[in-house]
C-alpha cells in the first residue's frame, strides 16, 4: 500500500493535554488506512539560522517530521507573504495585501527548504498531500527535484476570481505553479471554477470537466468541501454539559437566551459587521432586551501584524458603546472574551446557545458553523444564522442564510432565531445534521485520496502533448514547465 505523506504549514503532534481538533482527527484516520509521514513547520522560532532543528517524532504508527523556521522566514515566509499578501488577497481584501518582493522571496526560500527536507524523506511511490496556501509552490519545487509522485493540493481557504488574483503582484509566478499538482482541491464549486478561469484566463489551458490538460500531463481539479467529525463532536457536547466551567456559564445567564460567536479575531470573520447587527437588533426589538446575551469568543490571533492590533481596539469601542446603550445594573448585552477555549467547552457553550451566529464576510468553510449544528440537542436545537460568503453555506443550506454586510438583514434573522417555533428549529437541525453526516470529516479525507489515486487523472510522463493551443498561450504553457 502506497505511503500517505502529508505536508502542512503546521503540524498538529499529539499533545495529551488537548482534544484534537476535527480535521486533525480526520488526517489521522486517513493514516490509518495509509501509514506515513506528516511534515511540516514546529511552531518554533530560532532566533539563528543555525539554531534550527529537525525533529522526527513517532506517535501511534505516524511519524511526524517538524522543523523550526529562522526568525528570517518566519517574517517574510509567514508573517510577510503567506499572512500579509495572500491571506487577504485570497479573502478578497485586495485593499490590505502589503506585498513586498523580499517577502515573495522569503515565501519561495522556505517552500524551498520544505523539499529539500523531504528530499530525504519521500520514496517514489509515496502518495502526497499538500495543505493550504502556505505551501502553493511546493509542488513545482518537488517536481524540478524528479519526483513523480502522485502529489494532490487542497486550499483550506477562498480561492477569488481571476480578476481579483491578478492584483497580486507577480501572480504569473505563482498561481500557475497549481499546475504541478496532480489534484487541485477546494471547499466550494466557487473556488473550483474561479481556479478554472484563471488557468484558462491566464494561462491559456483548456479544460474538460474540470480536468486540464497540461503538456503530457492532466491536472485535475475538483470540489471537496472539508467536514467535521460529527459523531465525537456530538459526544462531546452532551458530555460537556456536565462541565462545570459550562455550568457555570449557562448559570450564569438567569435564564435568558444566549447567541453564540467563536472566531478568531481576524477580519474576515466580520466581527464588528455583527456587532452592529446585534445593535440594530436591539433597537429595532425593544422586548428582547434583557432577555438575551450575545456571547463572543475571540482569541486574538497574528498579533504581530498591525490591522489585527487596529482591529482589536475597533471591536473592543463597538462593544463597549453598545453595553454602554443598552446594558443595565443586572445586565451585559454583549460578553466579549478574548481568550480561546478548549473544544470541550466550546461544544458545551454551543449547545447551551439558542442562536450560533456566524457572518464571516468570507471564509473558506467555517467549522464553527458545523460545530454548532453537530452540538445541539435534536429534541430542542438552537439555530444556526450562517453568512451566504462562508463555504459552509454552500452545503449547509437550511441555516438562516444572510449578507454580513447588511447588519438590518442579520437582525432580522436573530429576532426570527430567537421566535422560531421548535417543530422548524427540529426540521432544520435534522436537515443540517444529514448534510454533515453525509460529509464528515473521515469522507472529506478518503475522497480527496481516492481521487488522487484516481487512474483518470494519472499523469502520462513522456506522453505526446494533448494540448492545442494558439502561439500566445504556448508561451504561457511553456512558463508552466
Ligand atoms: N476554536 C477553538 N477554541 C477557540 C476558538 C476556536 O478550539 O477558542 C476552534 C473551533 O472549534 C474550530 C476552529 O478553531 O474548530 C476554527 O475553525 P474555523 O474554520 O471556524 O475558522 P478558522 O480559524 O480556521 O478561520
Amino acid at each position: 500500500m502506497a505511503r500517505l505523506v502529508i505536508v502542512s504549514n503546521r503540524v498538529a503532534v499529539p499533545d495529551r493535554t488537548k482534544r484534537p481538533g476535527g480535521l486533525e482527527v480526520a488526517l489521522r484516520a486517513a493514516f490509518k488506512r495509509h501509514p506515513g509521514v506528516w511534515f511540516g513547520w514546529s511552531g518554533r522560532v530560532a532566533r539563528k539560522r543555525s539554531d534550527v532543528l529537525t525533529q522526527r517524532i513517532e506517535r501511534d504508527c505516524i511519524t511526524y517530521i517538524v522543523t523550526d523556521l529562522a526568525d528570517e522566514d518566519f517574517q517574510e515566509f509567514y508573517n510577510g507573504f503567506a499572512n500579509r499578501v495572500l491571506w487577504p488577497i485570497l479573502h478578497y481584501r485586495v485593499d490590505l495585501a502589503e506585498f513586498t518582493r523580499r517577502d515573495l522571496s522569503g515565501y519561495f526560500r522556505v517552500n524551498e527548504r520544505f523539499v529539500n527536507e523531504l528530499n530525504h524523506i519521500l520514496r517514489p511511490d509515496d502518495l502526497i498531500w499538500v495543505h493550504d496556501y502556505h505551501l502553493i509552490p511546493l509542488g513545482r519545487a518537488l517536481r524540478q527535484r524528479g519526483h513523480r509522485n502522485r502529489i494532490g493540493f487542497f486550499l483550506h481557504i477562498p480561492f477569488p476570481p481571476p480578476e481579483i488574483l491578478t492584483a497580486l503582484p507577480n501572480h504569473e509566478q505563482l498561481i500557475p505553479r497549481l499546475t504541478d499538482y496532480d489534484l487541485i482541491a477546494f471547499q466550494t464549486g466557487d473556488d473550483a471554477s474561479n481556479c478554472a478561469r484563471y488557468l484558462t484566463r491566464e494561462c491559456g489551458l483548456h479544460s474538460r470537466d474540470f480536468n486540464f490538460s497540461v503538456g503530457d500531463r492532466v491536472v485535475r481539479i475538483d470540489i471537496c468541501p472539508v467536514g467535521i467529525d460529527v459523531e465525537n463532536f456530538a459526544r462531546l457536547a452532551r458530555r460537556a454539559m456536565r462541565a462545570s466551567f459550562v455550568r457555570e456559564v449557562l448559570d450564569s445567564l438567569s435564564g435568558r437566551a444566549m447567541i453564540i460567536g467563536v472566531d478568531r479575531l481576524d477580519y474576515s470573520k466580520g466581527i464588528t459587521y455583527r456587532m452592529e447587527a446585534f445593535d440594530r437588533f436591539l433597537a429595532a426589538h425593544p422586548e428582547w432586551r434583557g432577555k438575551v446575551t450575545y456571547l463572543q469568543i475571540t482569541p486574538k490571533t497574528r498579533t504581530e501584524i498591525p490591522e489585527y492590533a487596529q482591529m482589536e481596539e475597533v471591536v473592543n469601542g463597538i462593544a463597549g458603546h453598545i453595553n454602554g446603550t443598552y446594558g443595565e445594573a443586572a445586565w451585559t448585552p454583549i460578553r466579549y472574551v478574548n481568550k480561546a477555549h478548549s473544544r470541550t467547552a466550546l461544544a458545551g457553550l454551543y449547545r447551551g446557545a439558542r442562536v450560533g451566529l456566524v457572518t464571516p464576510l468570507r471564509d473558506g468553510m467555517n467549522l464553527v458553523s458545523k460545530e454548532y449544528v453537530a452540538a445541539q440537542n435534536p429534541d430542542d436545537p438552537g439555530v444556526l444564522i450562517l453568512s451566504q460568503f462562508a463555504g459552509a453555506a454552500h452545503e449547509m443550506k437550511d441555516a438562516l442564510l444572510v449578507n454580513p454586510y447588511d447588519p438590518e438583514g442579520v437582525g432580522s434573522a436573530i429576532s426570527r432565531a430567537l421566535s422560531m417555533p421548535l417543530d422548524e428549529r427540529q426540521k432544520r437541525h435534522r436537515a443540517l445534521l444529514a448534510v454533515l453526516v453525509q460529509n464528515d470529516a473521515p469522507h472529506w479525507a478518503d475522497r480527496f485520496l481516492a481521487n488522487l489515486q484516481d487512474k483518470k487523472s494519472q499523469p502520462q510522463w513522456g506522453a505526446q502533448p494533448t494540448l492545442s493551443m494558439s502561439e500566445s498561450t504556448r508561451s504561457h504553457a511553456r512558463m508552466l514547465r
